[in-house]
């Protein structure tokens, strides 16, 4: 069976590879990568789970140990995000692309199991990840002045309740304008901890222990492309790629032509997407200083903007001034807003999903090294 017939076999079946909760998760992900034949680590956390269970990131490595080319594919540093990152490694796993000699895959599944696994965007301290990956000489202080303008807009300090949030955002936007809104909501701030897109006073326990991992078990790597999965930002059911500017990185209209995709650069004002700080992808060419490091994020669209913040906004009030507990609808909306029941929209995205690995594994696999 040719690889494009597996995986149009695959991809009738996608809806089964979404998992009700994290610990359905983990173990099917872990028992897919030893049926693939994959060596298997798990980081485990302090945090636990809503029935007291284990939290770990589990990493599945296919291919050569001390692989000088490795493909690195990670799911649910979003935590709630992941419902669908694990889906599509799961897919994958059915029939991986095969490394060549001294090649490797590794699929990192959900980097944050905390917010899978509680249903929430952030971790254990409500840190949003993909703001917390600062190095040592950068500040993690302050707040973009518009985010502390409407904080009490953004965070209100009560439990999630009607509060004609659709007119707020709106005489928000007009006040502002939408985009420098976007820009300044999400950017990531260090100054409320309560608050939406905080960024963490200390690199967090989960980021820490991946980032020693891939210090020990990559350092003979001279090439990596980074594949990071999230969802909620763009069209419906629509991927966004969103390369990471570095020193030394493919240059971007390369790097597209070879994955045979559009590739959006950031930049403030003109996309969909935002600028970020202390995101993951400016992190890894820090921790392995021998390769040359690609990072692309995949975006995968849900709803509109509003309808996530609006779902954020109520989930993050229930987790602060509410139990917290799963029992509210605020939680199973988060779920719904960053990972939709509806079929065609997850076979949709586990098709984008997988097809992009395919398209890097032809790249990264068969690049001469220079
Ligand atoms: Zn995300």
């Amino acid at each position: 069976m040719s690889g494009s017939i597996a995986r149009d076999a695959t991809l009738n079946n996608a809806t089964e590879f979404f998992s009700p909760d994290y610990v359905t998760a983990r173990a099917r992900f872990r028992a897919a990568a030893e049926t693939a034949g994959a060596v298997l680590h798990a980081l485990a956390l302090d945090a636990a789970g809503p029935g007291g269970e284990a939290l770990t990131i589990d990493i599945a490595r296919l291919g050569d140990p001390r692989a000088r080319k490795v493909l690195l594919h990670t799911s649910g540093l979003h935590g709630v995000e992941a419902f669908a990152g694990s889906a599509i490694q799961l897919a994958l796993l059915q029939q991986p692309p095969a490394p060549a000699a001294d090649c490797a895959l590794i699929l990192v599944h959900v980097l944050n199991p905390y917010g899978m696994a509680w249903l929430r965007r952030a971790n254990e301290n409500n840190v949003d990840l993909n703001r917390n990956f600062l190095g040592d000489g950068e500040t993690r202080s302050g707040a973009p002045d518009l985010y502390r303008r409407i904080d009490r807009f953004l965070n209100p300090p009560s439990p999630p309740a009607s509060d004609f949030f659709y007119l707020q955002a709106l005489w928000q936007a007009l006040r502002h304008g939408f985009h420098p809104l976007k820009q300044a909501v999400a950017q990531g701030q260090y100054e409320f901890p309560c608050g939406v897109f905080f960024g963490g006073s200390t690199l967090q326990q989960g980021p820490r222990r991946y980032l020693d991992w891939l210090r020990q078990h990559l350092s003979g790597a001279r090439y990596v492309f980074a594949l990071d999965v999230h969802t909620g930002l763009g069209p419906w059911g629509e991927e966004t790629l969103l390369p990471e500017p570095a020193s030394g990185a493919t240059p971007i209209a390369r790097l597209a032509a070879a994955l045979n995709r559009k590739l959006i650069e950031v930049t403030r004002g003109d996309t969909a997407a935002y600028v970020i700080r202390g995101g993951m992808g400016g992190m890894l060419p820090r921790v392995l200083p021998g390769a040359t490091v690609d990072f692309v994020l995949q975006e995968l669209g849900t709803y509109s903007p509003l309808a996530v913040f609006r779902a954020l906004r109520d989930e993050n009030r229930w987790h602060h001034y509410g139990s917290g507990g799963l029992e509210h609808p605020a939680k199973q909306r988060l779920r719904e807003a960053l990972c939709p029941a509806a079929r065609e929209w997850r076979t949709q995205i586990v098709a984008k999903g997988i097809g992009l690995v395919h398209a890097a594994a032809d790249w990264t696999f068969r690049k001469r090294e220079r």
